[in-house]
């Protein structure tokens, strides 16, 4: 049976889905500020567990070692959420904007 952990459960309605979602992942959802989804490639997860060090609020694992983001993830700041992602040994985790657009890792 698949693991089901806490995710949250924002509605992503008011903004855009962005073209180049990976095929499975975690996301969580910000109503404020300029990083407003941040997504897990749960495909390129290797489990290093780096962003849940550097951002405990806003990643955590599940019980195949892969980075989900948790309800309560809001409390943290952008700062940290960025700080999370680029401590990603393999960027399997990706920030966009309320158009869609990425912001992080830049291409
Ligand atoms: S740092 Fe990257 S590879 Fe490691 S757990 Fe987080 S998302 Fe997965």
């Amino acid at each position: 049976m698949e693991y089901d952990p806490p995710i949250n459960t924002d509605s992503d309605e008011d903004i855009a889905m962005p073209e180049d979602m990976p095929d499975e992942y975690y996301q969580g959802i910000r109503k404020e500020g300029k990083i407003r989804r941040i997504v897990v490639d749960k495909q390129a997860c290797i489990g290093a567990m780096s962003c849940s060090v550097v951002a405990p609020l806003v990643f955590q694992m599940d019980e195949e070692d892969i980075a989900y983001i948790p309800e309560g993830h809001e409390a943290s700041d952008e700062e940290t959420i960025l700080l999370g992602a680029q401590s990603c040994p393999v960027l399997a985790i990706h920030l966009f904007d309320k158009d869609g657009k990425k912001i992080f890792p830049e291409e």
